[in-house]
């Protein structure tokens, strides 16, 4: 695939991206270009093209806003000490956009055409790559919509592709601390055969109102139960949960309702070769519960493209709570280990970052 380039006559001035690089936050800055592909069942896709980041102009009756029919990523480009930059395995979010794609009947964007229009965006908007050496990043968003103007109820016969990107502040700005939990159990996100393991814009509206129940109990992120049986812990509104046992095995919660994070994906991997091998299975409510209160389990972490590896701590509920775990060495060593390789400051021996 051949993408068409049309820079911005007014990129940002060099003295406003230091401005925005110093405390870029999360989500609010873009960069000065994105990248657009379309789709039609005739033409497939076509007209790739780099062009001036700017808003869009939507017919009211597109497709998106009405039927939710779309498909989101998540990942980062990383500077490393030498100027070079570099992305974290492009081509498993790739393939998880091809997963979430099937599932809400969107049309396959090949992973090496999506790896090559994320290229192409960062390539042209290097600069706006954070300096090494701290923990920031630039945050890439890969999004697939229907944008067809049609009210009918079926799959949109013309798909945008999209890539845009936004600098990102360390997520822990005073050092990582444990994050507070709230188990809800009044909301599920997900149910058997719905959209759970799909990375889509409904899963998260549905969250939302979660999520402000946690906030109004003082918590930070809130935890969902599967949907059938509301006794095991599927993941965090945005993150994947994991549990250190006191004999050094790790259990990670699968139940094919979750979305499986990359970050979790390369954790498994990660904590086999530091000598704790990692169990996917159902992991109940009543096991984190008599698991912390009885010691055994000594640590349980969060992760995901934005914290990286964040250590958890109390677990909440309407009328209850588990107090944190007693350890958070294995946690610590763990998102080391991980940030160390997105950075360049380890050697990639799993060959997981991809040059730009
Ligand atoms: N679960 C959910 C619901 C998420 O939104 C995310 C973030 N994409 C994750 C888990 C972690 O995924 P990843 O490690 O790929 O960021």
């Amino acid at each position: 695939m051949e993408f068409s380039t049309t820079l911005t006559s007014e990129p940002t001035t060099d003295e406003r991206l230091a401005e925005i690089l110093a405390n870029p936050g999360f989500g609010v800055h873009f960069t000065d270009h994105m990248v657009t592909i379309e789709w039609t069942p005739d033409a497939g896709w076509h007209d790739a093209r780099v062009t001036p980041y700017g808003p869009l102009t939507l017919d009211p009756a597109t497709a998106v806003l009405h039927y939710a029919q779309e498909t989101f990523e998540g990942m980062k480009a990383y500077r490393h000490g030498d100027g070079s930059v570099w992305t974290f395995r492009p081509e498993e979010n790739a393939a998880r956009m091809v997963r979430s794609s099937h599932r809400l009947a969107l049309p396959v964007l090949e992973v090496e055409d999506f790896v090559r229009a994320v290229d192409a965006l960062v390539a042209v908007d290097e600069r706006w790559v954070p300096e090494s050496g701290g923990e920031k990043s630039l945050y890439l968003r890969p999004f697939m919509f229907a944008s067809e103007a049609f009210l009918g109820v079926r799959p949109s016969q013309h798909v945008t592709f999209m890539v845009i990107a936004s600098p990102a502040g360390a997520y822990f700005k005073g050092g990582v601390k444990p994050v507070t939990l709230w188990l809800t159990e009044d909301y599920t996100r997900a149910g058997r055969g719905g959209m759970g393991a799909a990375k889509t814009g409904g899963n998260y509206a549905s969250s939302l109102v979660a999520q402000q129940e946690a906030s109004s109990h003082g918590c930070d992120q809130v935890v969902f139960l599967d949907a059938q049986e509301g006794r095991y812990i599927e993941e965090l509104g945005g993150m994947n949960l994991y549990f250190v046992h006191d004999d050094g095995h790790i259990v990670t919660p699968a139940t094919g309702t979750i979305l499986e994070g990359i970050t979790r994906a390369s954790i498994i991997e990660l904590a086999g070769k530091l000598g704790h091998p990692v169990e996917e299975r159902r992991f109940s409510i009543d096991e984190w519960r008599e698991g912390v209160t009885s010691g055994r389990i000594t640590e349980i972490f969060a992760c995901g493209t934005a914290a990286v590896v964040t250590p958890v701590g109390a677990l909440r509920w309407d009328g209850g709570e588990v107090a944190a775990p007693a350890s958070t060495d294995l946690t610590m060593r763990i998102r080391q280990a991980l940030v160390d390789v997105q950075f360049g400051r380890a050697e990639d021996t799993f060959g997981w970052m991809h040059p730009v």
